[in-house]
């Protein structure tokens, strides 16, 4: 299976490679030439362990990997470090399941692609010969940081450096990254918010003085942002991954169509949920679900993709986001694989902040339903559900459970859903004790402790006893020291 950009050119790459480049040359993503069809036939599926279910699902789409390769890949990835035997549990509660993607150290479902990603990444390395180490460099509003600070600590031949706004994450978030063990991890906050930390890491990357210096000390800088295909394709097994156990749990039957809903943000995890539906996974409704920055909403209900508009900070923070990145990988499957289209299509947004897709590409589109959520609504969700059915939500799975409700008041349909559940409720703590009824402590680790005293869900391990952790991480960097600081770690 090779990789072709989205943008057209001929680039042609094999999946050791795209995942080693992350972005091609003519800054298209890649995408595969052909989505593989489910290495099972559903009547199999019952009773299949997550390592079976995704060492077989990435083995479609990655076929120059070895066996070996990849079993190892999904076995380090997929261990106990996931606080639930069964990896990714899924549980009903109200009228839908919820599929817990946050069972990982970081307690957010970016832990499932980046669990895997630093051994698919090494694996490549290997495979094409490169005898340098990878240096992984990321900015984050939050959750992606930790999450690859986690994947990549101690991961031989790598370092992975992180660059964080000052004052611009909550405080759980910070002291996540702060405290973060690992020889090879380097955490910096910057005196800016997270666009200066964005931009200042982009400029780095296209530095090609300093990347040759770099080479010349034996190192190459790489990204786990997720337009990464080696972050897109593991997210697509626990799709497959849910139908398996609805079948299991005798909740459908073979052959039976699912809907799916996604608190989205830069559009990676729904659309691992169109893959597993082009793989022939039997989904009917793929929906999509907003917070306040409803820029998808509006897409998919009009064709019409139109960043200017107000920006807003929500209580959702990792779905604060107005341009989504792997949209245009669903863009060049639903033009029919034409690159020369999706070109054009980014270079209007660049330039006019807004692009419009043909009727053909519209049509398409009818696969998705979407609507949004705002702060209000998304707090009385998690209120409701807790009240109604004693089970907990964070606030971005608290957005989806709200499109859901909406969707089924305006459809009817009583599809069996799954929703993706994409982070513990204790990580957005401060929201979700005031949701359903507690006061609101100014700190948030005492919000930590009254959401446990009332509900007694376990607190998972990587926030517990954050407070008293030694921090690891301290410098606080101006803007312009940020490649200084990237010369200095490494
Ligand atoms: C990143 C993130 C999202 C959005 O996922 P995308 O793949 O960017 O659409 C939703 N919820 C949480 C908790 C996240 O961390």
């Amino acid at each position: 299976m090779k990789y072709k950009s989205t943008r057209g050119s001929r680039d042609s790459k094999s999946a050791a490679q795209a995942v080693i480049q992350g972005i091609s040359q003519d800054k298209g993503l890649f995408v595969p030439e052909s989505i593989p069809s489910l290495p099972f036939v559903l009547e199999d599926m019952k009773g299949k362990t997550y390592r079976e279910i995704a060492f077989a699902v990435i083995q479609s789409f990655f076929t120059d990997y070895t066996e070996a390769e990849l079993q190892y890949c999904v076995n380090v990835a997929y261990d106990k470090k996931f606080e639930a035997a069964e990896i990714v549990p899924l549980v009903k509660a109200g009228d839908a399941y919820f599929l817990e993607l946050y069972h990982g150290k970081t307690a957010a479902f970016k832990d499932m692609a980046l669990s895997i990603l630093p051994y698919l990444m090494t694996e490549a390395m290997k495979k094409e010969k490169e005898d340098k180490k990878i240096v992984i460099l990321t900015a984050t509003s939050g959750d992606t940081g930790k999450a690859a600070l986690e994947g990549f600590a101690d991961v031989p031949n790598t370092e992975i450096i992180v660059f964080y706004p000052n004052e611009g994450v909550s405080q759980v978030q910070e002291r996540q990254m702060t405290t973060q063990e690992g020889e090879n991890t380097h955490v910096f906050a910057i005196r800016g918010n997270f666009d200066d930390a964005q931009t200042g890491v982009k400029k780095i990357f296209n530095d090609n003085d300093f990347a040759e210096e770099l080479a010349g000390s034996g190192c190459k800088l790489s990204s786990a942002n997720s337009i990464n295909i080696g972050r897109l394709v593991p997210q697509v097994a626990y799709y497959v991954y849910a139908y398996a156990k609805l079948l299991e749990k005798g909740e459908i039957r073979v052959g039976d169509t699912i809907n799916i809903v996604v608190p989205t943000g830069n559009f990676g995890n729904i659309l691992a949920a169109y893959y597993a539906k082009e793989m022939g996974l039997p989904v009917s409704k793929l929906i999509c679900a907003s917070n306040e920055n409803r820029v998808l909403t509006d897409f998919i209900n009009t064709g019409v993709y139109d960043v200017e508009r107000e920006f807003y900070l929500t209580n959702s923070p990792s779905m604060d986001i107005l341009i989504s990145s792997n949209l245009e990988r669903l863009l060049y499957h639903l033009s029919g694989d034409d690159g020369a289209e999706v070109r054009s299509l980014m270079e209007s947004l660049e330039k006019n902040k807004k692009y419009q897709v043909n009727e053909k590409m519209k049509k398409g589109l009818s696969e998705f339903w979407a609507s949004y959520a705002n702060v209000e609504e998304t707090n009385a969700a998690i209120g409701r559900m807790y009240a109604q059915n004693g089970y907990l939500m964070d606030t971005h799975t608290a957005v989806a459970y709200k499109v859901y409700e909406d969707y089924r008041k305006a459809t009817g349909d009583r599809t069996a859903t799954v929703i993706a559940s994409t982070a513990s409720a204790y990580k957005f703590a401060d929201s979700v004790a005031a949701s359903i009824g507690l006061p609101i402590e100014k700190d948030g680790f005492a919000n930590v402790r009254a959401l446990h005293e009332k509900t007694g869900v376990k607190i998972p391990a990587g926030l517990k006893g954050l407070e008293t952790k030694k921090i690891r991480h301290k410098d606080v960097l101006a803007i312009e020291e940020m490649k200084e600081a990237v010369r200095n770690a490494l």
